[in-house]
């Protein structure tokens, strides 16, 4: 039966991890990941989460199926991170939230949804973009092509040609666009960069996919929701997957959500209907520990105060890498100007490092990036920034 099956390429990131770990530099470090690690290194369990999960336990709670769609109070609380407490279209019951297996889930099954509803239709995703969005939409039978995005000479975005993209895409193209802290570059529109996308958007009649992996990861919780406000501000339909994997550090917990803005409450009745059997005929339905620990996080004003202070701690912990990596790059004679990381925001940064200097770093440091040259600065820390800045300081040498 599976004679002929052909091995398939290995993950470009995971794969880089195996090789990591049977690396034997004495000093090795993994900038290659897309995970946040704490000052000595470990991922952390973040102690509003673990109250949550005290708290479950010590409930003993029966372990059920939860509805298709998951958790009402989950979903609620997604909603109100996203669109804030008082937004009318909550109150006008326009907006339906499915929890859902992390960030990568929601993409799944808002996919799946968009397929059935748009079968014609491409999706366009930036240039550069994570990994995995052109490989799901390609899964769900669509065709992927990318916008004009990073611009490798400025180390900054490519505006004028990404926005002349988006307004001469056919009606009904899904355009997947990361809210915040874009992943892999880093570099992220400004808000008046955003209003003209929204407007192209609503002009030319795309269908926005808001990704947001990192809220809080930029500003702050509401901050980094500006975006996905603005949208919404405008009127347009639209879907958002968001993950908390990083922003709670549950990544093994498959924790996100998927939340469509509908024209109506009726509209609103019928999505869910048909949501709920691409879920069905997926996965049934959400897990209950994540779920119930992330709603209790939400709903419960002191563990909710007790995680911001934690995201926050993280935020600028990455900012401080930032600064001390710019600094230290200097100090140790590079003469190339690195202030571009400074203004990059989130886990990421695009360090304009060749692929032939992150295989020298490799090699001869044991220090791994993506070959794209994308480092993940949450994986510095105070004891290893000396040596990563060094040893970049020589393969540029
Ligand atoms: N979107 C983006 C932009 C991401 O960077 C990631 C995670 N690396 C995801 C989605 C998926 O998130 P999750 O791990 O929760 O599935």
């Amino acid at each position: 039966l599976f004679e002929a099956v052909e091995l398939a390429p290995r993950d470009p990131i995971l794969g880089l991890n195996e090789q990591y770990n049977t690396d034997t530099h004495t000093h090795k470090v993994n900038l290659g990941v897309g995970v946040y690690y704490d000052d000595d290194g470990r991922i952390p369990l973040l102690k509003a989460v673990r109250k949550a999960e005290l708290a479950r336990v010590e409930a003993a709670a029966p372990r059920g199926y939860l509805p298709i769609e998951g958790l009402a109070s989950y979903n609620n609380g997604v909603q109100t991170l996203l669109l804030g407490a008082d937004s009318p279209l909550i109150a006008e019951g326009r907006v339906l939230t499915a929890q859902a297996l992390g960030g990568t889930g929601a993409l799944k099954i808002g996919a799946d949804f968009l397929k059935q509803l748009l079968p014609q239709s491409k999706v366009v995703i930036s240039n550069p973009s994570w990994e995995n969005h052109r490989a799901l939409f390609e899964r769900a039978n669509f065709t992927v092509e990318t916008y004009p995005y990073y611009d490798a000479a400025t180390h900054g975005l490519d505006f004028n040609a990404m926005l002349a993209a988006l307004e001469s895409l056919p009606a009904k193209t899904i355009v997947v666009l990361h809210a915040c802290c874009h992943n892999p570059t880093g570099v992220d529109p400004s808000i008046e960069q955003w209003q003209q996308i929204a407007q192209a958007v609503k002009q030319a009649d795309l269908v926005p996919f808001l990704d947001i992996a990192y809220q809080g990861f930029g500003d702050g919780l509401t901050e980094d929701a500006a975006v996905v406000r603005l949208f919404a501000n405008l009127g347009i339909a639209m879907l958002i997957s968001s993950s908390f994997s990083k922003s709670f550090s549950l990544y093994g917990e498959r924790v996100g959500a998927l939340t469509l803005i509908a024209g109506s409450q009726d509209e609103k009745s019928r999505v869910l209907s048909q949501l709920k059997r691409v879920i069905r005929t997926n996965y049934s339905n959400p897990p209950t520990h994540s779920g119930t620990v992330v709603s209790s996080v939400l709903n419960t004003p002191e563990l909710y105060a007790l995680w911001t202070e934690e995201l926050a701690e993280m935020r600028n912990r990455i900012r401080a890498m930032r600064q001390q990596l710019v600094d230290n790059l200097k100090a140790n004679g590079v003469k190339q100007n690195f202030d571009f990381v400074l203004a990059q925001r989130g886990m990421f940064s695009y360090s304009g490092l060749t692929a032939d200097q992150v295989e020298k770093l490799r090699t001869d440091h044991g220090i791994y990036a993506v070959s794209s040259g994308r480092i993940c600065v949450a994986a510095l820390n105070s004891k290893n920034i000396d040596y990563v800045a060094q040893a970049i300081a020589k393969v540029l040498g």
